[in-house]
């Protein structure tokens, strides 16, 4: 695997992929493998889903409308774009391609035709697939949460099964049971990704040529 190294001759970083059936508990997980990796950037999607209690423009989406969204596809500002469950959500080009130039991780939640579509224009990028326990923890956790119609949950719960179909296409599977161990399991890819031998030797250039000098 080669490592991409910027203009400005800093290696690039990694994008990661996290993806999941509404339900499994992604974004809950996300944000404290943020917490635990500070050095990773979330991306923050466009979208055209209207904003849930408590969420704010440009922290948790970039709120637009229909006729904005569509403009901003034909200017190509996104790095991929999808319809799900019913609404449009994107990623900004841009905002990826400068995080990852200047060596910083970047991570999407975004879903499996977006992803599907990352993977096509940037192969080297991690993916990671959430699962729940059971479809009965699944039901029971997207009613739980509180925020949806009952009508957008129906909705959810029936493309579930659309979502899940497309796990086996992502480079990693968690399966979501006790949150902790699927911490645990997510911060571990990180962890392993940042020492894979392309970037390492890289990173560690200087190092491993004393090491080989002499003697
Ligand atoms: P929610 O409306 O619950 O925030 O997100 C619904 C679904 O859209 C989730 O599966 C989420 O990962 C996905 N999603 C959020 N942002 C993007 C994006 O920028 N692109 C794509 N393809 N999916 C996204």
């Amino acid at each position: 695997m080669s490592t991409p190294i910027s203009t400005e001759g800093t290696i690039c970083g990694t994008l990661f992929i996290v993806a999941a059936p509404s339900g499994a508990g992604k974004s809950t997980l996300v944000n404290a493998l943020l917490e635990r990796e500070p050095a990773i950037s979330l991306s923050v999607s466009h979208t055209t889903r209207p904003p849930r209690p408590g969420e704010q423009y440009g922290r948790h989406y970039y709120f637009v409308e229909r006729g904005e969204f569509e403009r901003e596809v034909g200017e190509g500002i996104f790095l991929e774009h999808a319809e799900v469950h019913g609404n449009f959500y994107g990623t900004s080009r841009k905002t990826v391609q400068d995080l990852l130039g200047q060596g910083r991780d970047v991570l999407l939640e975004i879903d499996w035709q977006g992803a599907a579509q990352i993977r096509r224009t940037k192969p080297d990028c991690v993916s990671v697939f959430i699962l729940p326990p059971s479809r009965t923890e699944l039901e029971r956790r997207l009613r739980g949460r509180g925020s949806d119609s009952a009508e957008v949950i129906e909705r959810r719960l029936r493309n579930s099964r659309g979502e899940i179909a497309h796990a086996h296409e992502f480079d990693y599977i968690i399966v979501n049971d006790r949150f902790e161990d699927a911490l645990d399991g997510l911060q571990a890819i990180v962890q392993a990704v940042r020492l894979r031998t392309a970037l390492q030797c890289q990173r560690h250039e200087a190092l491993i040529r004393e090491l080989l000098a002499g003697g």
